[in-house]
């Protein structure tokens, strides 16, 4: 057997330092639980960021995924493959759109959605080309190409890496009238994260995103909504703007839509905006391809027929009362939406991140002060007492 020592020492040597996890190896993982090597066992708290809502190795995703393995893995886009069709109706039906576009990650899936609005910009708003703007939110999170760390605030994600993309400006989340003073006639559309997620699950004031969606329509801005991390049931709605009512221009999706398989993500649009693509205008080698659209159309299904909202609703209820019930002078807030949970402290997180994964529950810290808690939704409640419990000892103020 090799140790996790020698896995992480072997990993550090080869690997470019641009991560720098915890050192904790997973080699095997059912569910919720995921082992080391040396077979001790971790409540995984954290679902890859919301890619694992299904948890891991969900028996109907994998089946489904070894089924199309054997059938056909890649076509590209030059044939048509059997099951793009079912992705594209499914995703539809899931967001009420009319048309999808499918890439591979959540940057791409971003990418794809200034795109699309620059053209719609150019083409349908009648804004000069190169003269598009797209105003995004301060602390934002949405991916690592050059183009997106052009929208970053955060220093560490974007020294060195210039000269960066033009045509963005930032306001400040949660501010409605912010956003209005920002726009001009130039403006295409305004990006947003519903809940940011990497900031440290921030929720904005109640009626930001109705008053956001007034102000999009009111000026002929798209509204974008960035939902790689909180679509797809996490913040018990299926979309996280469906808690205000709230229907996007355009839906930006990653993550979960890969079942915890595969890298998938895509846009969901109607006609009007999506209309914009001609053959050659845009595309990706991987993107909707038959083993990705075999995992996707198994995983949206599980997510309706289980009613996954419901489940993340519920227990997240479940979830933030019984945290609310620990005593510690350092937790400052509780907050969350569903099953995502932010508990933030008054100093930096990570003593209590080392206690937790000493007493068997894998979080992170976000933004140094913020442990953000997203189990898969598929976690039991005796899996989440047991967790609890754990977290309770981790936490316990001195
Ligand atoms: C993770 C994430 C992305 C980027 O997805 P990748 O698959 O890592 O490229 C974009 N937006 C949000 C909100 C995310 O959480």
């Amino acid at each position: 057997m090799r140790s996790s020592k020698h896995i992480i020492d072997k990993t550090e040597k080869y690997g470019a330092a641009n991560y720098k996890p915890k050192d904790i190896v997973i080699e095997k993982a059912r569910g919720v639980m995921v082992y080391n090597p040396e077979g001790e066992e971790f409540f995984d708290m954290l679902s890859a960021y919301s890619a694992l809502n299904f948890g891991h190795g969900h028996p109907e995703i994998i089946a489904a995924a070894k089924e199309q393995l054997d059938k056909v893995t890649l076509t590209s886009r030059a044939f048509h493959n059997s099951v793009l069709c079912d992705f594209y109706e499914n995703l539809c039906a899931l967001t009420g759109k009319e048309m999808a576009l499918p890439m591979n990650t959540g940057a791409e899936a971003v990418e794809t959605a200034i795109k699309t609005a620059r053209r719609w910009g150019a083409d349908v708003k009648g804004v000069d080309d190169h003269c598009q703007e797209i105003i995004v939110c301060e602390n934002n999170f949405h991916g690592r190409t050059i183009t997106i760390i052009t929208m970053s605030t955060d220093d560490t994600a974007r020294r060195g890496f210039g000269p960066f993309t033009p045509g963005f400006v930032k306001v400040k989340f949660g501010d409605a009238n912010a956003l209005e003073a920002a726009i001009t006639p130039n403006t295409v559309a305004f990006l947003v994260e519903p809940i940011q997620g990497e900031a440290g699950i921030i929720i904005p004031p109640d009626g930001y995103l109705k008053k956001v969606r007034e102000i999009c329509t009111a000026n002929n801005v798209l509204l974008i909504a960035d939902e790689v991390q909180t679509g797809f049931a996490r913040t018990g709605d299926m979309f996280a703007c469906q808690h205000e009512n709230v229907e996007p221009d355009i839906y930006v999706l990653g993550k979960a839509l890969g079942g915890g398989v595969m890298p998938v993500s895509a846009i969901a649009a109607n006609a009007d905006i999506l209309g914009v693509f001609e053959p050659g205008s845009h595309g990706s080698t991987f993107g909707g391809n038959p083993l990705a659209c075999a995992v996707a159309v198994k995983a949206m299904e599980i997510l309706v027929r289980d009613d996954y909202p419901k489940q993340a609703r519920e227990k997240g209820d479940y979830f933030i009362r019984k945290l609310r019930e620990i005593d510690n002078k350092d937790i400052v807030d509780i907050r969350g939406r569903g099953l995502f949970v932010g508990v933030e402290f008054s100093i930096p997180a990570l003593c209590y991140v080392k206690k937790l994964i000493a007493n068997g529950v894998l979080a992170k810290e976000t933004h140094e002060k913020t442990i953000r808690f997203a189990p898969p939704i598929i976690i039991t409640y005796d899996e989440l007492d047991k967790a609890i419990e754990k977290i309770k000892i981790a936490f316990k103020g001195d």
